[in-house]
């Protein structure tokens, strides 16, 4: 069979049988967070109280309807779900007690797990695993918060931290999302 005859269109790109699994709306409710995920209509109040989707094309219902469908490679492999800015405006507009964010950070965790974790989001992560913050101290830093009048910032000890970070399993998990960056380079 040809591969446009195997191909049918539903909303705006081809979807292919192969390309569904059936399983994935099940597997990403069956995770904390993802409970609210079978109760959504797609009625798309989320997407219209969205201020991200207001400047960029990105819609909520859209994610959801996507995963819903068991579009599991398109979900997890694009940018989508990184651009939710966990603002809750959706959640609070929801009637079906969705939890769009708590789904679309099941969705991420997913994706991490997968080396599809957003380049911003690892490099943060690895930041905070060898300082213990999020972004790098510079003596810049120290000089404003004197003239500030602020206290001096002490660096952390970040043995604990490691190892919690350690048993949480987040060391494969960098480790698959920059062997996927040296091999994107
Ligand atoms: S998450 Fe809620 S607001 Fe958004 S489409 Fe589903 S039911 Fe509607
Ligand atoms: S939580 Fe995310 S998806 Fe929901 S309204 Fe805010 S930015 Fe949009």
């Amino acid at each position: 069979m040809e591969e446009t005859e195997k191909r049918s269109y539903r909303g705006d790109f081809p979807v292919r049988d192969e390309d569904v699994k059936a399983s994935f709306k099940y597997n990403v409710a069956d995770m904390v967070g993802g409970e609210g995920l079978l109760r959504c209509l797609k009625c798309g109040a989320c997407s219209g109280g969205c201020p991200v989707g207001a400047v960029i094309d990105y819609r909520p219902r859209k994610v959801l309807g996507n995963v819903l469908l068991g579009l599991k490679d398109e979900v997890l492999s694009t940018d989508q779900i990184w651009l939710c800015a966990a603002c809750f405006t959706c959640e609070e507009r929801c009637v079906q007690q969705v939890n769009f964010t708590d789904v679309v950070t099941v969705l991420r965790n997913m994706a991490s797990k997968e080396g599809h974790a957003a380049q911003g989001y690892v490099k943060m992560a690895e930041m905070v695993r060898q300082n213990g913050r999020v972004s790098a101290r510079t003596g810049l830093v120290d000089k404003m918060r004197e003239q500030l009048g602020l206290p001096p910032l002490h660096d952390p000890d970040i043995t604990q931290l490691q190892g919690i970070m350690k048993a949480a399993g987040l060391n494969e998990v960098l480790a698959a999302n920059q062997k996927k960056e040296v091999e994107s380079d």
